[in-house]
């Protein structure tokens, strides 16, 4: 439903709109029918009682951490979460003296020993989307909730569909839309989920405030994408086995990092909290420069170069192309790796257009 405002029949039901605008169409900045029918059946698949989707995961993780801040607060992260959650903590946050500390979330110790008196937020990423790094997110919200702490965990890595971390016990969840629930790389979107109380506070304050909701049109493109969700992970999935098998006996990857994968140094947990992990994985290129990685990424033929992820098509990012190339160092596997997603391409037609890559980094 296309239309920025809604008509009252008279002066009383616009005053009562007024009064509480989360229960009635006002204006749509605020609710609007076509997104109120993607939030219930978002929040339905979280688990969660209620859910925004806002105009992109950023906004989302904006308002979840704004909403349960006040200054001289303290947040306890995971380490490298995604960037712009980490420009929020290290910009945005600092210029209300909240401080954060970064720890490495994949042993629950480093959590308790974080946790200060004035923490009011643990922020999650799980998995990481470069190396696949885990939270044990029961034993996070079990913790949290000892300590009076809002859990926060970013799964967009999982959807959902494979994972659930309100069944947990974390109080707020996210996703980027922008991935798979659009699926078709064409919107960017992000959707928060969690109690009805903590929703109708955000909507009060945050998502009014900041009007970064989604519009109508691209909520209309997120109810078309889920119609096919699950079909495209179940195929993604599939192709990516395949995809992993290719690489992990090619003679130029050192190793392959899938949360999946029983080489991965937190496989048991990911079995345990995943239904499954999608088409994004990492490999380290056994590659002696910059220029050997940058010969293979820029050989490739029908696997493009972009970021983001979760759309129709397989896309790679060397992790050079966000550092200098002087800097490179073939002993810190950081700076070999190659992050892909695998789309809904055919299995050969992906690993066909690697190895001939694979090929041309020997000229
Ligand atoms: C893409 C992404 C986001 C941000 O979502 P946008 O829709 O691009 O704003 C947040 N977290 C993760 C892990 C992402 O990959």
């Amino acid at each position: 439903m296309q239309t920025s405002n809604f008509v009252f029949k008279t002066v009383d039901e616009m005053r009562s709109a007024f009064k509480d605008e989360y229960s009635t169409y006002l204006y749509s900045r605020g609710l609007n029918p076509t997104v109120d029918m993607l939030r219930k059946k978002l929040a339905a698949l979280d688990e969660a009682e209620d859910c925004l989707v806002f105009n992109s995961g950023a906004a989302a993780i904006f308002a979840a951490v704004l909403a349960n801040v006040k200054t001289g607060d303290h947040i306890v992260s995971v380490k490298a979460p995604y960037s712009w959650a980490q420009k929020t903590f290290d910009v945005f946050l600092t210029r209300f003296n909240i401080t954060t500390t970064y720890i490495d979330g994949t042993d629950i110790t480093n959590f308790e020993k974080a946790i200060t008196a004035n923490t009011s937020i643990i922020y999650l990423e799980c998995p990481n989307s470069w190396d696949y790094s885990l939270q044990d997110l029961q034993a996070v919200a079990q913790l949290a909730k000892k300590h009076n702490i809002v859990t926060i965990c970013d799964n967009s890595y999982c959807t959902p569909i494979y994972q659930k971390p309100i069944t947990f016990g974390i109080d707020l969840v996210l996703q980027s839309a922008t991935k798979y629930i659009g699926g078709h790389s064409d919107t960017v979107a992000g959707v928060l989920s969690g109690s009805s109380e903590m929703m109708a506070r955000i909507f009060n304050s945050e998502y009014l405030n900041i009007g970064s909701g989604i519009q109508p049109f691209n909520a209309w493109l997120l109810l078309r994408g889920l119609r096919t969700l699950p079909a495209r992970l179940e195929r993604i999935s599939a192709t990516t086995l395949e995809v992993i098998k290719f690489l992990q006996s090619n003679p130029k990857v050192e190793k392959v990092i899938y949360p999946l994968d029983e080489s991965f140094h937190q496989y048991e947990l990911a079995k345990k909290q995943m239904k499954g992990a999608g088409g994004l994985l990492t490999f380290v290129l056994r590659a002696e420069t910059a220029c050997e990685i940058e010969t293979f990424c820029n050989s490739l033929k029908h696997i493009l170069m972009a970021v983001s992820w979760g759309g129709y098509e397989s896309l790679i990012i060397p992790k050079v192309a966000g550092m200098e190339r002087l800097t490179f160092d073939r002993n810190i596997a950081d700076h070999q790796m190659v992050r892909l997603y695998v789309g809904l391409e055919e299995a050969t037609y992906i690993i066909e257009d690697l190895q001939q890559a694979f090929d041309k980094m020997k000229e």
